[in-house]
């Protein structure tokens, strides 16, 4: 099964976790609590917020709502990825932008040649480019090594 959220503007962090971890987020800046809430329910996500209000508002309308108590990234994703009984086979790494929450493309190194440094475009064949911003991923880079941090946190399917 696959899981959908909506971030408020203090989860600015964890929805970019959410979706290196392949996770489709929005992340809400700027927005009415009203109109936070229509989002949520009309595309059927799940609402992670840190605000008390917004949440009992949330649970009141019959919206799924996760109320985080944390302030620290890995602790809200902990408690994110118990909360929706997320495990690792629920996990697609580098299939979104960390950044607008696009679905990443596969890129040859040839296409990428230009935008990535040269001793990456040797040791690396794998690419992924983001069709929105056009950031380009590739195993070892920096969201890689953040995911190793956090695979640590996922529960293990015991496979
Ligand atoms: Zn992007």
């Amino acid at each position: 099964m696959s899981h959908s959220f909506v971030a408020d503007r203090m989860l600015g962090k964890l929805a970019r976790k959410l979706r290196l971890l392949g996770f489709d987020t929005l992340y809400i800046r700027k927005a009415l609590p009203g109109e936070i809430l229509s989002i949520v329910d009309l595309e059927k996500r799940s609402l992670l917020t840190r605000h008390r209000e917004l949440h009992s508002r949330a649970v009141k309308r019959g919206i799924e709502s996760f109320l985080l108590k944390s302030n620290d990234w890995r602790g809200q994703l902990k408690a994110t990825l118990m909360r929706f009984g997320i495990t690792a086979k629920d996990i697609k790494s580098f299939t979104r932008c960390a950044d607008c929450n696009a679905l990443l493309f596969t890129r040859a190194p040839e296409e990428v040649a230009r935008v990535v440094p040269q001793y990456v475009l040797f040791t690396h064949k794998h690419f992924l480019q983001c069709p929105a911003c056009d950031k380009v991923y590739w195993k070892g880079t920096h969201p890689d090594r953040i995911l190793q941090t956090f695979l640590g946190i996922v529960p293990s399917d015991g496979d």
